[in-house]
């Protein structure tokens, strides 16, 4: 199920992770907050080792399946999240922790995400540059496509400046940049007021649009509002990712029909029990066609797979239950690919849904 959420920006959570870190010596141990879109997970006392983190191969894997292309995910808030949690943490640095929880699981690429405002400037320079050349990638990133998106999440809307959008301007020219994201509108959390939200998200659209990147929606409860501004500002064949959807089908369809080349982002979510959106608009998706216009993404640090748990019979818990993970991370994408495959049904696998999404993931990032 959902947990509650926790509405206070995650301060005091950063400050320990500083007070926590050994003095680092690599640029990439560097710390950055990240926006609450949902909680990290249960109580402390309930984490189980961090060794658990590190997934076996899901049971679809094999040498000519599909590699692993997570369209959705937030490095530096997964990075940190995992420091606060384990304050004996084995892994420095992000780099270290990012290659210690992908290796062995064919990752071939992932689209991170920069969304706060002010904007990160050092540290997504940082990690970006560090992945321009092929003999960076390899040297760092144990050969991983990285890629990134940046723009002001709707949580914080009321922080966007012409100074913020300045500095997204200057990352929306670097070579790892493939999008404008995640922008649009939370009328579940409303932590920016929501004239607020429709103009900054006005603004970023437009932004977007006269310089053909690719978009990433954030949207939620706010279904009558993201489609009207979206209908209105965006060209109909542009490039969109509605990122990790929850709301109704029918809103989802109706954006899908008006917008060839929009694309929605699937994400553990679907495995809720308090989410039945998510799997009836996939069913209603797979009963009309061979294919699902849909990408794959973790949304990490959150969104934990629950099917997840079936794998792991180490964490279950004397009378029921079991000891829940505290992150997320790309590795658990094929979990969530399972999970659509049983939605959808007959003719549909987890290797099927894994090689429709990573297509989609190259038609609407071009990764
Ligand atoms: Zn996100």
């Amino acid at each position: 199920m959902i947990p509650v959420i926790c509405p206070i920006r995650s301060t005091l959570r950063l400050a320990s992770v500083r007070s926590a870190s050994a003095p680092c010596t690599r640029l990439f141990a560097t710390v950055v907050p990240y926006h609450p879109r949902r909680p990290m997970g249960k109580k402390k006392s309930s984490t189980p080792s961090e060794d658990h983190l590190k997934l076996s191969n899901h049971h679809s894997a094999s040498e000519s399946s599909t590699p692993i292309v997570d369209t959705h995910t937030h490095l530096s808030s997964t990075f940190n999240a995992y420091r606060s949690r384990y304050k004996e943490a084995k892994h420095s640095t992000l780099l270290e922790f990012m290659k210690a929880m992908y290796e062995g699981h064919k990752v071939e690429a992932i689209v991170d995400v920069w969304c706060e405002a002010p904007v990160q400037k050092k540290e997504w320079k940082a990690l970006a540059d560090s992945a321009i050349t092929e003999e960076g990638r390899n040297k760092d990133w144990g050969g991983i496509q990285y890629w990134f998106v940046m723009g002001v999440h709707p949580h914080e809307a009321k922080l966007y400046t012409d100074a913020v959008e300045k500095d997204i301007l200057e990352a929306m020219a670097h070579p790892r940049c493939v999008g404008w994201g995640e922008i649009g509108l939370d009328y579940h959390y409303d932590n920016s007021p929501r004239e607020t939200q429709q103009e900054v998200l006005t603004r970023q659209l437009r932004q977007a649009v006269r310089l053909g990147k690719p978009i990433t929606i954030h949207t939620r409860e706010a279904e009558e509002d993201t489609e009207r501004i979206l209908k209105a500002e965006v060209p109909r064949d542009h490039k969109i990712h509605v990122h990790c959807f929850t709301d109704s089908p029918e809103f989802a369809l109706r954006l899908m029909e008006h917008f060839p080349n929009l694309y929605i982002g699937i994400t553990g979510v679907i495995t809720y029990t308090t989410n039945l959106n998510t799997a009836e608009l996939i069913r209603r998706l797979a009963s009309s066609s061979s294919s699902l216009r849909i990408v794959l993404e973790t949304d990490a640090p959150y969104m934990i797979p629950s099917n997840i748990y079936s794998s792991l019979p180490a964490l279950a818990k004397n009378g029921g239950g079991s000891l829940r993970l505290p992150l997320s991370h790309t590795a658990m994408i094929p979990w969530t690919a399972e999970f659509v495959a049983g939605v959808a049904g007959d003719g549909w696998d987890t290797e099927k849904v894994m090689r429709d999404a990573r297509a989609n993931a190259g038609l609407v990032y071009g990764v």
